[in-house]
Formats: structure tokens, sequence, C-alpha cells
């Protein structure tokens, strides 16, 4: 990996580094947009037809009750499965907001209560590999925020059927409809509605280029749905000081790489970590990895970065806003409070990332691409709307009413102001 030292760059150069590969969106926007155009038409026969062009499968019933279908697992894969769903359950019941409410003045009560957003579709990958972790990590906090239409769209397997896993997943957390489609034709039947798939107001999931290029389209259309957030190729921070074991830090360096050839890695160490050490153990590990050509492409274009100390080493983390970050350091749990921008973190030589990835409890549907500085992951509030309430006694309005009406007199809105004074006049009066 190419190396750098923190104090020797100038500022052009430290932000080149959190720069991420440029996303070019032009030619996939074009080949999304007519597939887009297509399913608004023809519904079905276009989601059938494009997933008979680029998956080869027709898929019949092309959208199933998941309660309905027949479930066979292996025992282990059946208990792993109900071990991670019941942590990332516990961790998000956790988040379920509490009603709130204040009289800012005598008579003037507001109330704030959450409702969940009634139709959501959580697209859940399928193209080169199934991901059932993905499908807990958007089911279950849609569950518990009680969202009445879950849609589910992930591609067929080749025989047109869909992994047991993910049927198993799909009638725990209630979902509604199971679209056996992917791409851009999924998301845009899920955006638009079809004959077979009900419309709904927000998506959810990671996707390839495709998925992601509908998503940001679909928002900006007359659909009128909302996304979860932006989305770009997956990434890793690691801080390791000389108490972290390379092999470790090698490890968890390629459990990202491993994503894509398009992953960042990144590792900031302080003087005393060993990086030649790691680079060889990286080096081995590699050699071992069913996906090392993708892994090795990762790794290529990652950098590591030396440090005086570890204050230098936030302060980078924190300008580079990380989906993920991983600290290997001494007492790891005191650095939290200088931690500002990251998706989620993992703290410790004996926290891997991929305990968040699966089973821990926590969220793995995180901000990429440095949208880690105004995004958070997903989260039961991603389900949810706030609404607020008012009520106001007469006490309370003849106390606030020559406020509102001087803001209104301000504003030049007439009628605003005599909405007020008709009732304070009626109070007056009587
Ligand atoms: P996918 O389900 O996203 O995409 C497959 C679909 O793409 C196919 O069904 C097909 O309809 C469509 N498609 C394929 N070729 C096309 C073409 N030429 N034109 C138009 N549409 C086409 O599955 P994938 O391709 O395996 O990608 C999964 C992505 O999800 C990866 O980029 C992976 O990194 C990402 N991912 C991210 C996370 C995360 O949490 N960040 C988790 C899991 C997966």
């Amino acid at each position: 990996m190419e190396q750098h030292i923190y104090n020797t760059l100038s500022e052009n150069q430290i932000n080149q580094l959190c720069q991420r590969p440029k996303m070019d969106f032009k030619s996939v926007f074009s080949t999304v947009a007519p597939i887009i155009d297509k399913v608004e038409t023809e519904g079905d026969q276009a989601v059938s037809y494009y997933t008979q062009k680029f998956d080869g499968v027709s898929p019949k019933p092309l959208a199933i009750n998941p309660a309905q279908e027949e479930v066979s697992l292996d025992p282990t894969v059946k208990e792993a499965i109900d071990t991670a769903f019941d942590n990332i359950q516990q961790f998000h019941k956790a988040q379920l907001p509490v009603p709130m409410e204040v009289e800012t003045m005598p008579g003037v009560r507001c109330q704030r209560v959450a409702r969940a957003i009634e139709r959501v579709g959580l697209y859940v990958p399928g193209g080169t590999a199934i991901l059932p972790s993905t499908l807990m990590m958007l089911g279950i906090p849609a569950m518990l925020a009680g969202c009445s239409t879950i849609v589910v769209a992930t591609p067929p397997k080749a025989d047109d059927s869909v992994a047991d896993e993910i049927l198993y997943i799909a009638q725990k957390v209630g979902a509604t409809t199971l679209l056996k489609a992917g791409g851009a034709q999924a998301v845009a039947a899920m955006a638009l509605g079809t004959e077979s798939v009900p419309k709904v107001d927000k998506i959810f999931g990671p996707g390839n280029q495709y998925v992601t290029a509908a998503k940001m389209m679909l928002q900006n259309s007359e659909a009128q749905i909302a996304i979860d957030m932006p989305a770009g190729p997956s990434e890793v921070l690691v801080i390791a000081d000389d108490t972290a074991k390379p092999h470790f830090v090698a490890a968890d360096l390629l459990s990202q790489a491993e994503h894509g050839a398009d992953s960042q890695v990144v590792l900031v160490a302080t003087e005393g970590f060993d990086l030649d050490a790691c680079q060889s153990a990286l080096d081995d590990q590699l050699g071992d990895l069913p996906r090392q050509q993708v892994a090795r492409k990762a790794i290529d274009q990652s950098y590591s970065m030396v440090v005086e100390h570890l204050e230098e080493a936030f302060s980078f983390s924190n300008r580079y806003a990380p989906e993920h970050l991983i600290v290997q350091c001494r007492e790891p749990e005191q650095w939290t409070d200088k931690i500002v921008n990251a998706g989620s973190v993992f703290l410790g030589h004996w926290t891997p990332e991929s305990a968040g990835d699966y089973a821990s409890g926590t969220n793995h549907t995180l901000p990429t691409y440095g949208y880690a500085r105004m995004y958070s992951g997903v989260s039961v509030d991603s389900f949810l709307k706030q609404i607020t309430i008012q009520q106001i006694t007469e006490e309370g309005l003849q106390k606030l009413g020559p406020t509102i009406e001087k803001l209104a007199e301000l504003e030049e809105l007439q009628a605003h102001k005599n909405a007020v004074s008709i009732r304070t006049n009626e109070l007056k009066n009587n």
C-alpha cells in the first residue's frame, strides 16, 4: 500500500487523500431512464422483460407473498440468523422514540409523536451473492417502526426461486410482498407501483450502479419517493497504535477490500505500529481469499498514513469521514468524544467490523463517500416521520395572541393576524 507521512503533507494533499474516486453516473442514467419509463407505462410486463434481459429469468409469478412460501433451512444457518436477528432487534427496539410533550406557555401545549412511514420498499442485492444480512438490517427496523406495507425486492436465482434465507427473514419481519426482480426495474416498480407491486413511499437498500441511479432519479421525479441515503463504494479507516496486532489490522483491511474493487481501505498508524508486519500479514492472508482478485484491486488503490500521535489520527479520520472506523489502540473508549464524522465505530482489538456487518446488533446500512459528515446510518428513525401536535386553551391564546399578531403584522400577512384577532375579540366580548 502507498505510504504517506501525515506531517509532511500539505493541506491540499490531505484534501486529495480524503477524496473518493469520482462516480460517473452520466452513462448509467442514460441506461436507467428508459427502464423507468417502460416500467411506468407497461408495469409488470416491463419488469419481467428486463429481468429476462439482465438476469436471464422470466419470473413466474413476478411477486409473491412470503408468508405463503415453504422454507427449509440448514439448522446451523437458521440458528445463526436467529441469533443475529435477536441482537439486531434488541438494539433497534431501544431506538423506538418516546412521545414528547412541552407546555411552552401556560395553556400552550406542543407535542411530537412518531408515526411509521406506511409503505416501504427494501432492496436486497442479489446479482452476485445472496445478502440475507441486508434484509435483516432493513426489515427489522421497518417491522419495529410499524410499517404496514413492506415490499422486498431481490433478483431471482437462475431457476426463478428466491433463497430460503431471504424468504425466512422476509417472513420474520412480516414483509407483505416479495418482488422477484432486481436492478432499476425493481426500484421503479416499487417507486411507481405496478399490477402486482404496491407503490411505496420510501426505498431503502444498497445495490449496484443501476440500483443507485434508479433511486436517485426516482427521488427527483413525480413518483414522490424518499430514499435512505446517497450511496457509494463501501470503505473502512483503521486507526492503529503500537498495541495493535498487525495480523488483526490486515484481516480488517481485507474484510473491507473484498467487498469490491472500488472499496476504500485506509490505515492510519502511529510510528510504533509495525507497518512491515502488517503488509506481510496482508500478503499472506490475501493469497487464501476466494475473492483475492477483487480485494487486490481495492488494496492497490489504498494507502497507509503514519501519524505522530493519536490526536492527528482522529483529526484525519474526521476529515475523511469513513463509513466504518476501526480503532485499535490503547484504551480506545477514551477517544470516542473525539470522533465527529463516522458511520459506525468499532472499538478495540476484539471488535472486528464483521460483527457489525452481521450480528452484534448495530445496522450495517451506513453513509459512504464522505456522507458520514451529514448522514446517519439506517435506524428505526429512518422508517418514521415525526408529527407535531398543538392545543391552545382560551387562556393560552390570550397570552400568546399579541405575539402572533405582531409577527403577522410585520410579515404583512393580515389573514394570519385575523385568525387570532377574531378569536381573542370573541373572548373579550364574552
Ligand atoms: P444488485 O442486486 O445490486 O444488481 C443486480 C441487478 O442489476 C440485476 O438484477 C440486473 O437487473 C441489474 N443489471 C445488471 N446488469 C445490468 C445492465 N447492464 N443494465 C441494467 N441493469 C443491469 O447486485 P450486484 O450487482 O451484485 O451488486 C450489489 C452491490 O451492492 C455491490 O455494489 C455491493 O458492494 C453493494 N452492497 C453494499 C452493501 C452496503 O451495506 N454498503 C451491502 C451489500 C451489498
